[in-house]
């Protein structure tokens, strides 16, 4: 398994199980986990990855059931409560929540005269959440099917723009219905209306938070892969995937030493794992120039606030606070417009404090409490010092990433005056820091970019090389869930076995 991320681990934990197979997590960095990776600075601690995950927040619940079966229940839950997004955009707050029809009065509160629109665009979100796993688990079929047909197209070829435009949407309700294209970082008159409506969609019935922070995501399923024989090794970046007469059997490491496999599978991404391969090996190509179409998606600069007073006495609730002063479809060349310093504030924040709603919280962090605020980039700007060692990137990145966390600090704090007085700590990343500390070349937020092109040639473990399968958010889509989906994928389609099925029905082992 090249790379730990939920999606390697998911499909390490699957292999071990059901595989009858000795499974070794590779990961590169000195932390397991990917983007569920929590890191501290002084006395607080900060979430990277994992701010909300949806259809997790009950028993039964269809996510749910997968980590359960996937951590033998040892990943708890802790529901961000009746709220969970609350969005401000041409000068109204509207809130997302647990209750669907809730969510529909305050859009129609929002927009009064497009009641039909919206109720069309929910039908839609809803349609869309329930014929996506078959056409994923098509996907991980052994065989290659033509699904260019398949009924589901009609959601993932258009853009969602041209989704709600057909649907009757205003340009201002589609601007607000599109606030959440941040979480899968593409704009929304690039994005496939199938990606935006899965994400949406798995929010509809309300959001939970891991109980004891993201990085209970890997400890617990790192658990239960120790428990089926399986390990992990941290500091093992693998330098390429080893491939002979289009099988893969094995790896070889960075320190250049070699790994033999009867299967291999890689959480690194489309174009990572492709540069692992041999280009002249046959189907190598394909796979390079699928991940030269799609594209990588949107980086992103994350304001980390650590906070001496605990979230009750800062009246921070669990809800993000989307605070958006441009249509999602304008962010990003808003977002380019402040990288160069032609304005002094970033067109637009997602403010979350996932810890708020963590039970454990106090007792890791008493008196404490902490700020995470997100703005998506694009990678350009920084592409200078992507290869730069931390710390050593020379003045101009330090200069550029001082004024953008003074700014961005300025953007949280026109939002929330009343967190000034508790700052203790302030650090901001840049996509170069994703590079270095997450291994995305790119700093890319979402792996590919979530277009209708990513439904036509990615979104499937499937690769040229036998024996090879890729895991993780390039398997399926982006976030906590598409990614472990995009591990069962992996593991159902290496071990010719619908594993997704099985965890659904929850069957005993
Ligand atoms: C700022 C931010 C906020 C987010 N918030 C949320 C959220 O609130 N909810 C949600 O559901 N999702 C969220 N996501 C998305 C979610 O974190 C990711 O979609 C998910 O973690 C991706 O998992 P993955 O398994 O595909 O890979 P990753 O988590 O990217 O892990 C890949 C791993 O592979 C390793 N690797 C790469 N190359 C090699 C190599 N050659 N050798 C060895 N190891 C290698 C990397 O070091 C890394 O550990 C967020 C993402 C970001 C960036």
């Amino acid at each position: 398994m090249v790379g730990s991320g939920p999606g390697g681990l998911a499909a390490a934990v699957l292999l071990a199980e059901h595989g009858d197979l000795r499974v070794l997590v590779l990961e590169r960095h000195y932390v397991a986990g990917g983007l569920t990776q929590t890191f501290r600075r002084r006395r607080h601690e900060f979430e990277v990855g994992v701010h909300y995950v949806g259809q997790v927040g009950r028993p039964g619940m269809a996510l749910r059931r997968i980590f359960d079966g996937l951590t033998d229940g040892q990943l708890a839950w802790s529901s961000l409560g009746a709220v969970h997004d609350r969005v401000s955009f041409d000068g109204h707050e509207v809130c997302f929540g647990d209750d669907p029809s809730r969510t529909r009065e305050a859009l129609v509160r929002f927009a009064p005269t497009e009641a039909a629109a919206i109720d069309g665009y929910l039908d839609a979100v809803r349609a869309c959440v329930r014929e996506a796993p078959p056409f994923l688990l098509a996907r991980a079929e052994p065989r290659p099917i033509d699904d260019s047909r398949v009924p589901f197209r009609r959601f993932t070829d258009p853009t969602t723009t041209e989704m709600l435009d057909r649907l009757g949407a205003s340009p201002r309700l589609a601007a607000l219905l599109a606030y959440c294209s941040g979480n899968y970082a593409c704009p929304p008159d690039r994005s496939s209306f199938a990606a935006h409506a899965i994400a949406a969609g798995t929010y509809l019935e309300g959001a939970a938070y891991p109980v004891g922070g993201g990085s209970r995501v890997a400890a617990t399923m790192a658990r239960a892969l120790a428990d089926r024989g399986g390990a992990i090794v941290i500091r093992a970046g693998v330098d390429a995937i080893r491939v002979r007469d289009g099988q893969a059997v094995g790896v070889r490491l960075e320190d250049g030493r070699e790994l033999d496999a009867r299967l291999v599978v890689s959480d690194a991404g489309l174009a990572a794992t492709s540069n692992l391969l041999d280009a002249e090996a046959p189907g190598v190509g394909a796979m390079r120039e699928a991940a030269r179409t799609i594209r990588p998606s949107l980086a992103h600069c994350a304001l980390y606030l650590g906070l001496d007073r605990d979230h009750a006495a800062l009246g921070l609730g669990a809800a993000n606070r989307w605070d958006l002063r441009v249509a999602p479809a304008d962010a990003e060349a808003a977002m380019a417009a402040w990288l160069r310093g032609d304005v002094d504030r970033p067109p637009y924040a997602f403010v979350s404090s996932p810890g708020a709603c963590d039970p454990t919280w106090s007792t890791r962090q008493p008196d404490r409490a902490s700020v995470v605020a997100l703005f998506n980039a694009p990678f350009e700007p920084f592409a200078a010092w992507a290869d730069g060692a931390r710390g050593r990137r020379g003045p101009a990145y330090e200069a550029l990433k001082a004024r953008l966390q003074a700014q961005a600090l300025a953007a949280v704090l026109d939002v929330a005056p009343e967190l000034e007085p508790a700052i203790d700590h302030v650090e901001l990343s840049t996509p170069v820091s994703t590079k270095t500390f997450a291994g995305h070349a790119h700093g890319e937020v979402a792996g590919l970019d979530h277009t209708p092109d990513r439904f036509r040639y990615a979104c499937t473990p499937r690769t040229a090389i036998r024996g090879l399968a890729l895991a993780g958010q390039d398997a399926w889509l982006a976030g906590v869930g598409g990614a472990v989906l995009g591990g069962v994928a992996a593991a159902s389609y290496l071990l010719r076995r619908n594993l997704a099925r099985e965890l659904l029905l929850g069957r005993p082992r």
